[in-house]
């Protein structure tokens, strides 16, 4: 499976491109890599990948140029909304974002308590036209490797917290390297998270080898391996690294140092954003439900997010695991969940929003209503199948039995069925301007 579609890079602007695919175009970084104009290559998240001959690409595109435009139609299609009956209240935010204006943090807190099912069917519809207006039909797809489940972190709501009495797995660099190779050249994945606890038994030296011979392979390598230091992200960087996925968990400064302890917000949103001066493009976000936040904190929650201007929004509901401090806490509804992501898709219209594993655990349909409520992106688990039980950060994990190839074609068969395509390439050409604050 080549699940990205090759793009001709038709103009060059210092270290951005504009690329073109069927008729298209998006700014990408060109950092890595000596092309010219007139090349194809293959992009990700908005960083290009790797160069590839001219037949090759003509040859993809070819198989994806009928398929391309009648994804389009039937994602146009679906995202269409009825403005006749719509509810007054929903009608005026619907006028606020076409006119790219920012709706309000009281207005966040109505829709995120929004409970009438007609109601709810019309925020998402609204959250879903506003993805589809900012991105196409543009999803990416990322696969994800959690390569140990040792952690020094003692986080409350984690499973594999270093407390926890579980089994432990540590994956050698071989090991790490081979799964990242059989992703890249038997399922075609473009972009790679590299995920662990914080495990310090992966030294720089250590990482700094992973990431380079994963980088080699033609993808985009995105880390994930907790708070490590400043140099130590630095070097990953310059070891090939681009991209980093790093949550705040809570906006809540008090709930935050309650429930990872030793550590503070201050500490880790300082950190989020060293990342993004190093260059990284940075995934971050919550974790939904915590106890002790309020409604008050989800919307802060997202404005943080916006705040931090990642490049895709991660977050997820808590569910409750045994053995944890909080295995005893209510497990969040799924239209919680949804609604994050719907406001979400209205505070920062032009962002990634990430669909995470946890939802679809939270609800078998869950993939299909978040991308159906403003999410464009997914992760695929392509950890080894002996590994991947044991990397419990939550309790009912719905990836840990699915063989790689079932859950691509399965993923497949999603977005196809919501015409979505993997042209998450680079970021819009045309910059938005949003009019008023939250306050
Ligand atoms: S959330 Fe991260 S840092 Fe905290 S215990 Fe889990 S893996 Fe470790």
């Amino acid at each position: 499976m080549c699940y990205a579609i090759p793009a001709k890079l038709v103009a060059i602007e210092g270290d951005k491109g504009i690329v073109d695919y069927f008729g298209e175009q998006r700014k990408v970084l060109l950092d890595l890599d000596d092309v010219k104009i007139g090349d194809y290559i293959f992009a990700q998240g908005g960083v290009m990948v790797r160069k590839i001959p001219e037949d090759e690409a003509q040859e993809i595109l070819k198989t994806w140029k009928d398929i391309f435009f009648e994804l389009k139609k039937t994602d146009e299609v679906m995202s269409k909304i009825n403005t006749e009956n719509m509810p007054e209240n929903a009608l005026a935010i619907l006028q606020k974002i076409n006119l790219r204006q920012m709706i309000k943090k009281d207005e966040m807190h109505t829709l995120l308590e929004l409970t009438d099912p007609n109601e709810l069917k019309v925020l998402y519809e609204i959250a879903n036209h506003v993805r589809q207006r900012e991105h196409g039909n543009a999803s990416c797809v990322h696969g994800i490797i959690e390569f140990s489940n040792y952690c020094a972190g003692n986080c409350h709501y984690c499973g594999i917290r270093h407390d926890k009495n579980i089994p432990r797995y540590r994956m050698s660099i071989d090991e790490i390297i081979a799964a990242a190779k059989d992703a890249v050249d038997t399922h075609g994945f473009k972009a790679l998270v590299l995920q662990s606890g914080e495990d310090y038994w992966y030294d720089d030296e250590k990482l700094i080898t992973i990431v380079k011979a994963v980088r080699k392979l033609g993808t985009l390598v995105f880390v994930s391996c907790g708070s490590r230091s400043k140099e130590t992200y630095k070097k990953l960087y310059e070891a090939g690294a681009r991209a980093a996925l790093m949550r705040f968990e809570t906006s809540n400064p008090d709930v935050f140092a309650t429930l990872r302890p030793g550590t503070t917000l201050a500490d880790r949103i300082q950190l989020i954003k060293y990342l993004k001066e190093i260059g990284y493009v940075i995934a971050t976000g919550f974790i939904i439900g915590l106890p002790g936040t309020t409604t008050d904190d989800l919307v802060n929650d997202i404005l943080l997010t916006k705040v931090l201007s990642p490049d895709m929004y991660s977050f997820g509901p808590l569910i409750p695991t045994e053995d944890t401090p909080l295995a005893s806490t209510s497990m969040v509804t799924k239209d919680l969940v949804l609604k994050t992501i719907a406001v979400s898709r209205f505070v920062d219209s032009n962002s990634n929003i990430l669909v995470t594993t946890a939802l679809e655990t939270l609800d078998v349909e869950g993939r299909k209503e978040g991308l159906l409520a403003g999410a464009n992106s997914l992760m695929l688990n392509i950890t080894p199948m002996q590994y991947r039980k044991l990397y419990a950060i939550y309790d009912g994990k719905v990836t840990d039995n699915q063989e790689v190839t079932q859950s691509i074609q399965d993923t497949v068969d999603l977005l196809y069925s919501l015409g979505r395509a993997p042209t998450d390439i680079g970021f819009s050409c045309n910059t938005n301007t949003e009019g008023e604050t939250n306050e």
